[in-house]
C-alpha cells in the first residue's frame, strides 16, 4: 500500500503540502506554493495568528504578500489551521519552518523543530517528504530522521527527509520566492528528489542537488560569507575615516572587480535581523563543536557590534553631552521594506542612547507598533513614537538616519532644518545625499565618508 502511495506521488504534477510555521518564510512559502498550484495548509501553534490570517489580517509587513495570501484563500488553495495533526495527515509533502532561534551560548535552540518531529511522527500515516526549511545547524537532518523513526507509531510507513535551506530576504522576500537565484536540495533518495523537482517545476533557475549535511551547510556558508563582506567594508569605512578618504567610492572600487561585485559592500550601522546575527553566532558555535575555531568569524560579529558604539562615539563627538540633547531616529527596522526589528542594529543604538539620557523620537514608515512593543521594558519617559516624520524632529538637535527607507530620500530638508534646533544629520546608512545636506546648512555626519 505504502509503495502504490509513493508511486502515485511521484507521478504527480500538484501536492498537498503542509508548511508547519505561518512567519516570514512559511507565510511566503505558503502562498507562493498556492501560486504555484499546490494544495497548501499553513499551521502554526500560534492560535491568535492563525484566527487574523483566517481573517486574512498578517501579522507582519512584507510587499506583495497579503495580495498573494488573498489569491490563493480565494483559489481555494490555500488554507490556515493550528491543528498540526490534521494539517500533517492530509499532506503528501510537509515544510517545516517553525523558529530557530539563539541560546545564550550562540547555539540554535531546536526545541520548535524537535516538537514538529514528534507531532509529524504521530501523525505518520503515509509516505511523506519532510523538508527542513528552517535555518538550522549541519546534522539537524540526521536527528529530524532519527526522531521521527523513533516516535512515528506506524512502524511500516516510510518517509525522505530534505534540506532545502530557504535564501528569500525579507523586504522582497515574495519577489525571491518566484525568481530564487537557485534551489539548493538536500536529498537522501532518488524520489524525494524527483518529488521537490516536481513541486518547484515552474520556477526557472538552478537546481543544485547534494547530500543532506551540504546542503545544511551551504546555507551557513552564505550567510557567514555576506556578514563577513558587510564587516569587512565597515572595517574599511574605519580606515577611510581615519585616513580622509571615502568608503563609498572605494566600494565601488572594489565593487567593479566582477571577483568581488558591489552587493554588500555597504558600510553603516551594521547587520541585524532574524538571519545573519544569529547564523553566524550558530556558525562559530557548531564549527568548535566538530573541532575548528573559526575565529575569522569571531572577528566579523565584533566588527559588527564595534560598528554601533563606533556610531554613537560618533554623534557624542558633535552633540558632546548626550543627556536632555534631543534625537530624532530614522528607520528602525533591521532594513528597508519590512517591519522586522529582530536585531535590529537600531536597537543597541538606542538603548545607547538612552542610556545617556538622550530624548528620542522615533519614526519608521512600517515598525513603529513593533517599536513600541520592542522598547517597552526602557525607560518610555525618553522614548517618544511618531507616524510621521515632521513632528519627530520638531525641537531636535540631531537627526539620526538607521534604515535605508526610499521615502527617507524624499523627505523636504529644507522643511527639516526649520523644525530642529540644531541641525546634525547622523546618517547611519551613508543613504543621504550628502553634498545637498550640506548646502542646506545642515552638519552632516556618515560612516567612512
Ligand atoms: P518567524 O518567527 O517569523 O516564524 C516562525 C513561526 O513558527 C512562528 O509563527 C511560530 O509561531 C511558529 N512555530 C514555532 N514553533 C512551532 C511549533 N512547534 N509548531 C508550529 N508552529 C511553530 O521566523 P522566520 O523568520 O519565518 O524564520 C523561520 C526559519 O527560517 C528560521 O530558521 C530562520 O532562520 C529561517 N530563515 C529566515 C529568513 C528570514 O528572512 N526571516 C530567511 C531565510 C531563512
Amino acid at each position: 500500500m505504502d509503495l502504490k502511495n509513493k508511486l502515485l506521488l511521484e507521478n504527480k504534477k500538484n501536492f498537498n503540502i503542509c508548511v508547519i510555521g505561518a512567519g516570514h518564510v512559511g507565510l511566503v512559502v505558503s502562498a507562493g506554493l498556492a501560486k504555484l498550484g499546490h494544495k497548501v495548509v499553513c499551521v502554526d501553534n500560534n492560535r491568535k495568528k492563525i484566527v487574523l490570517l483566517k481573517r486574512l489580517s498578517l501579522t507582519f509587513f512584507e510587499p506583495g504578500l497579503e495580495s498573494l495570501v488573498r489569491e490563493g484563500v480565494k483559489r481555494g488553495r490555500l488554507y490556515f489551521s493550528y491543528n498540526l495533526a490534521e494539517g500533517i495527515k492530509n499532506s503528501e509533502v510537509i515544510f517545516i519552518a517553525v523558529g530557530t532561534p539563539p541560546k545564550e551560548d550562540g547555539s540554535v535552540d531546536l526545541t520548535s523543530i524537535e516538537n514538529v518531529c514528534r507531532v509529524i511522527a504521530r501523525n505518520l500515516n503515509s509516505y511523506k517528504v519532510i523538508i527542513e526549511k528552517s535555518t538550522v545547524p549541519v546534522h539537524t537532518g540526521e536527528k529530524v530522521k532519527e526522531t521521527i523513526s523513533r516516535y512515528k507509531k506506524k512502524k511500516n510507513v516510510s518517509f525522505d527527509v530534505v534540506s532545502n535551506p530557504e535564501f528569500l530576504r525579507e523586504g522582497s522576500a515574495v519577489y525571491d520566492f518566484f525568481n530564487p537565484s537557485r534551489i539548493v536540495l538536500g536529498v537522501e533518495s532518488q524520489r524525494a528528489e524527483r518529488i521537490l523537482r516536481a513541486i518547484y517545476k515552474n520556477l526557472k533557475t538552478t537546481l543544485l542537488v547534494t547530500d543532506i549535511n551540504t546542503a545544511e551547510l551551504i546555507k551557513h556558508a552564505c550567510n557567514s560569507f555576506l556578514a563577513t563582506k558587510l564587516s569587512f567594508i565597515n572595517a574599511i569605512s574605519r580606515i577611510c575615516d581615519l585616513a580622509g578618504a571615502n568608503v563609498e567610492r572605494v566600494a565601488e572600487g572594489m565593487g567593479l572587480d566582477p571577483r568581488i561585485g558591489r552587493d554588500f559592500l555597504k558600510a553603516g550601522v551594521g547587520f541585524g535581523g532574524f538571519c545573519l546575527p544569529k547564523d553566524i553566532d550558530a556558525f562559530i558555535h557548531l564549527s568548535e563543536k566538530l573541532g575548528y575555531n573559526f575565529s575569522l568569524l569571531k572577528e566579523v560579529k565584533k566588527i559588527n557590534q564595534e560598528q554601533k558604539s563606533y556610531f554613537v562615539e560618533k554623534i557624542k563627538e558633535c552633540l558632546w553631552v548626550l543627556k536632555d540633547k534631543r534625537i530624532a531616529v530614522f528607520g528602525l527596522s533591521f532594513k528597508p521594506g519590512t517591519d522586522d526589528m529582530r536585531f535590529s542594529p537600531s536597537i543597541d543604538i538606542i538603548e545607547s542612547l538612552v542610556k545617556e539620557k538622550a530624548l528620542l523620537f522615533l519614526y519608521d514608515p512600517q515598525s513603529i507598533g513593533e517599536a513600541k512593543r520592542v522598547f517597552s521594558g526602557l525607560a518610555t519617559k525618553k522614548i517618544k513614537f511618531f507616524k510621521e516624520p515632521y513632528s519627530a524632529v520638531k525641537g531636535c538637535d540631531c537627526l539620526c538616519l538607521l534604515t535605508e527607507w526610499e521615502e527617507f530620500n524624499r523627505l523636504n530638508f529644507k522643511k527639516i532644518k526649520s523644525l530642529m534646533r540644531y541641525s546634525l544629520i547622523a546618517d547611519g546608512r551613508n543613504f543621504l545625499d550628502k553634498e545637498k545636506l550640506e548646502k542646506l546648512g545642515f552638519k552632516y555626519i556618515g560612516i567612512g565618508r
